[in-house]
């Protein structure tokens, strides 16, 4: 049976952006905003407050790109889910490859990261993806079943309120995108994984040098339901047309 899912483009600003960019970024996200998918943007967290007043009341979200497993406490230097939702966000990146290689991250910490942003509504967008050593090494599956494991033990319920990126660390930043074949594949083998729970309807985005030229081929693979945008979601024009593919 077919289930329908509708296309989410998000981007990821990354550690980018002054408050005069993003105004005019914003702005103009804002004006082109039309005929186009669902769409976000994940900002650094000081420019949350600029997203919130420059997209509130527009057809585009925004969100954070990490989150605390705390809620509250002597964590200097976290930011809490609740705070996030004080700011109006919709979405939580959680377990982004550059956080999982600068910053320690383990599979079992971004699941309690996915958990932790589930339990004040936000919606976690969990990321997984090889490196190109593991890629190689014939273990992209492996790889990818070993990150979402804690995941995928959340459950049923869990699951069916959060959204997936694959992301393989070689193509990210790096101008060199998975071919639509490489990212269906691991698309296809998490989709398998979660028919098998119960939640074929969970979004799974694609991520790694996503382009309006490579965007249409990758959105017509049968299970990548859109895409984390890095560097293409910081120029309004580019991450407009993707997101209207
Ligand atoms: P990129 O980044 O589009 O610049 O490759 C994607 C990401 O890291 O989310």
């Amino acid at each position: 049976s077919t289930v329908q899912r509708a296309r989410l483009v998000l981007g990821n600003w990354k550690m980018h952006g002054t408050l005069a960019d993003n105004a005019a970024l914003l702005a103009a996200l804002r004006q082109g905003a039309g005929n186009h998918c669902e769409m976000g943007v994940c900002v650094p967290f000081p420019y949350l407050a600029q997203a919130e007043s420059l997209l509130k009341g527009s057809t585009i979200s925004w969100g954070a790109q990490d989150i605390s497993v705390h809620e509250k406490g002597a964590y200097t230097g976290e930011v809490a889910g609740a705070m996030l939702r004080d700011f109006g966000c919709r979405w939580a990146l959680a377990g982004h490859s550059e956080r999982r290689a600068m910053h320690g991250e383990s599979d079992q910490l971004v699941a309690d990261k996915a958990r932790a942003a589930l339990a004040v509504g936000l919606t976690p967008v969990v990321c997984v993806g090889e490196t190109l050593e593991e890629r190689e090494g014939g273990n992209t599956l492996g790889v990818i079943e070993r990150q979402l494991e804690p995941v995928l033990a959340l459950g049923a319920d869990a699951l069916a309120r959060l959204v997936l990126a694959y992301e393989p660390v070689w193509a990210i930043g790096t101008g060199r995108t998975a071919t639509p074949e490489q990212a269906q594949e691991v698309h296809g083998a998490i989709r398998v994984a979660l028919r098998g729970l119960g939640v074929p309807q969970v979004r799974i985005l694609y991520g790694g040098s996503v382009k309006a030229a490579n965007a249409a081929t990758l959105f017509a693979m049968p299970d990548i339901d859109g895409a984390l945008v890095g560097g293409a979601s910081l120029v309004a024009d580019e991450f407009l047309r993707i997101a209207a593919v």
